[in-house]
């Protein structure tokens, strides 16, 4: 089950007037409001590097000059001129082939969202060894950096969002929060964020420090090399099929849905949970993602592990995590209780949401 635990609030967490929402059986419309802590149903002592940090202000002055990583783009150029061109061989492609970029899509992507995302960023729920070692390896699949260093630029996108803090600050654009900040260097504020981050949850896991440790040739080889040898020399695909569509399609396709979560979801949508913030419920995000679409509300609770008010609506890595806690290896899911999730929708909601 869920963990709805409440839990001391550390004294250093300030506390804010908030509204509590009336009980079912309430006539009257006197509003009770009483003094709650921010973050009540933050449920995670050891984790806070992920919490929005309003304080922080840019720097005044003219932004700085881009600098192109010509690499970067080189290769992304390639990638999806090749994927572009698989999209027109799938139709000619034997069905082994297609299966296998089917299933390598799908535990690539759970590698980001249920490890990189929900686990090693922010601490969602806990998972046991069988587990972790699945999601690495999953997570090394959809080659999008190593663990430590998604969840570092993941959790500073959190603290200090739509700031020059933020890596893919989605002010500067669709195609900048989508792949532009891949194809430049980092503003100097995320270098100067990122560095002091707490990092040291990660730098204690030993799984995660030895993905770091082999990172680039084990990506290489499980998410370009294999993929593409494995349907020519197995079932006897052609070269051009393999490489195409095994590994240039089903790579970009894992991408490109990670990255609609920095882009689109921080642009078109509602924002029912807070209208202060960028971040939006975006449906088809959700579906392309896995789950990951319901982005207002993740950034206003990053502790839940549904990502979402719900659990397997339009949820396929909810539904993941649980079935991963019927076999015991996740447990203690954080969730926020609906109370709370009530009275912030009445606090800063933006009065799309059905209960406004
Ligand atoms: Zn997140
Ligand atoms: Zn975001």
């Amino acid at each position: 089950m869920a963990a709805y635990l409440t839990q001391e609030i550390p004294s250093n967490y300030g506390a804010a007037t908030i509204i509590k929402p009336h009980s079912r059986g309430q006539q009257s419309g006197e509003e009770k409001v009483e003094k709650m802590p921010l973050h009540a149903e933050d449920i995670r002592p050891e984790m806070r590097e992920d919490i929005h940090d309003p304080s922080y202000q840019d720097e005044e002055g003219p932004p700085p000059k881009l600098e192109y990583v010509w690499r970067n783009i080189i290769l992304m150029v390639l990638l999806h001129v090749g994927a572009l061109y698989g999209i027109t061989l799938v139709p000619s492609c034997k069905l082994y082939t297609c299966l296998l970029g089917i299933v390598y899509n799908v535990v690539a992507a759970l590698g980001i969202t249920a490890g990189a995302h929900r686990l090693w960023s922010h601490r969602t729920y806990k998972a046991r060894l069988p587990l972790r070692l699945f999601l690495i390896m999953a997570n090394t699949m959809a080659f999008q950096n190593d663990v430590y260093e998604w969840a570092r630029d993941h959790r500073i996108h959190h603290k200090f969002t739509e700031t020059h803090a933020d890596p893919h600050d989605s002010r500067r654009g669709f195609f900048f929060s989508h792949v532009g900040w891949l194809l430049v260097r980092k503003h100097p504020a995320v270098k100067e964020k990122g560095g002091k981050l707490d990092m040291s949850d990660l730098k204690a896991e030993k799984l995660v420090m030895f993905q770091r440790r082999y990172y680039k040739p084990a990506a290489v080889l499980i998410c370009i090399v294999l993929p593409t040898l494995a349907p020519w020399y197995f079932w006897g695909e052609t070269f051009q099929h393999s490489v195409c569509i095994a590994t240039f399609l089903r790579y970009a396709i894992v991408l490109n849905a990670t990255w609609l979560v920095n882009s689109a979801a921080h642009l078109y949508g509602y924002r029912p949970y807070d209208r202060n913030i960028g971040a939006r419920e975006n449906v088809l995000v959700s579906v392309a993602s896995f789950g990951e679409g319901f982005h207002n509300y993740h950034h206003a609770f990053p502790y839940d592990y549904s990502v979402s008010e719900y659990r397997w609506h339009i949820n396929f890595t909810t539904f993941f995590i649980d079935c991963m806690a019927a076999l015991g290896l996740a447990y203690d899911r954080k969730r926020v209780s609906k109370a709370a999730v009530l009275a912030r929708i009445k606090r800063t909601g933006d009065g799309s949401h059905k209960s406004s």
